[in-house]
């Protein structure tokens, strides 16, 4: 009996959890022991096996045809280089939780920018269309979380390339951001990045919130970290986090934040080959 119980934890562990909660630090190239440890926590509830939903894209279907959604809904711009401007940043998902996710920054009218894995966009493809139905960035996070950096140019190239394909096949957009798995970086990665015409986008602003699941410690740790033109990671994964982001959300409005998507912060196109860690952030006024 107790053999199978470890059996069984395996297995979930194998499934979920690893995949599920992969921590992000950020640096270039470190070596294995600066690694956070893999986590094995469980997300609630278990999403299904992959081979619960199907996923295959129909060949003769076309593209489908979602429209980012424009006016009527659509907000007066945003001029981050005048207001004081923050993006967050949803990492690891799609996941169970990202309809609740959704309903949330729907709820708050915020614009997000999620980096999703191509492997949960094929589990879970319809709140990618979601994503990119309700005017949110929909970017790349590689294929399956994997260390980019023990990885040859072409396998980051076919993790980019794959999931690239995915999201467009659910938004009508292709990616042009990335953000590396754990936030490990090095000049190889970036090479890839700009070969497919993309820039690298990493943070300024993290929680912690896979670690530290409370909500008001995430609030705390992000109100505390947050400047103009910030960047911060969160993972749509934990109801603590969820929990969190409608009070981040009042609070940095009261501040007078506006929250933009990624390509809004760093105002312009984002080139490829560059690598944001931050955005734009209004111009001191000058003195009279
Ligand atoms: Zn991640």
């Amino acid at each position: 009996m107790k053999k199978l119980a470890v059996v069984g934890v395996c297995i979930v562990s194998l499934t979920v959890g690893c995949a599920f909660t992969p921590p992000e630090t950020i640096g270039e190239v470190p070596s294995a022991t600066t690694l956070p440890p893999a986590s094995i926590d469980l997300v609630t509830p278990t999403p299904p096996p992959a081979d619960v939903v199907p996923t295959e894209p129909t060949p003769t279907e076309p593209t489908p045809s979602v429209t980012p959604s424009a006016a009527p809904e659509a907000p007066a711009k945003v001029n981050c280089k005048k207001q004081k401007c923050v993006a967050l940043t949803i990492d690891d998902g799609p996941s169970p939780l990202s309809d609740k996710v959704l309903d949330i920054l729907a709820a708050k009218d915020v614009k997000a920018t999620f980096f999703v894995m191509g492997s949960r966009v094929k589990q879970y493809p319809k709140a990618v269309k979601r994503m990119g139905a309700e005017g949110h960035s929909v970017q790349n996070h590689s294929y399956s979380h994997p260390q980019f950096w023990k990885m040859s140019a072409d396998q980051i190239r076919s993790q980019l390339q794959r999931t690239n394909k995915l999201v467009k096949q659910q938004t009508g957009q292709q990616p042009t951001l990335f953000r590396p798995p754990y936030g490990q970086t090095n000049a190889t990665i970036r090479k890839v990045g700009k070969e497919l015409g993309m820039a690298q986008v990493l943070w300024n602003v993290d929680p912690n919130d896979w670690k530290d699941k409370d909500a008001n410690t995430v609030v705390k740790r992000v109100l505390s970290g947050v400047k103009p033109g910030s960047i911060v990671l969160t993972h749509g994964l934990y109801p603590s986090t969820l929990e969190a982001y409608p009070i981040i959300i009042d609070k940095l409005r009261a501040k007078g934040y506006a929250f933009v998507s990624i390509p809004e912060l760093v105002g312009k196109t984002p080139k490829p080959g560059a690598n944001y860690s931050s955005g734009v952030k209004p111009k001191a006024k000058a003195k009279s």
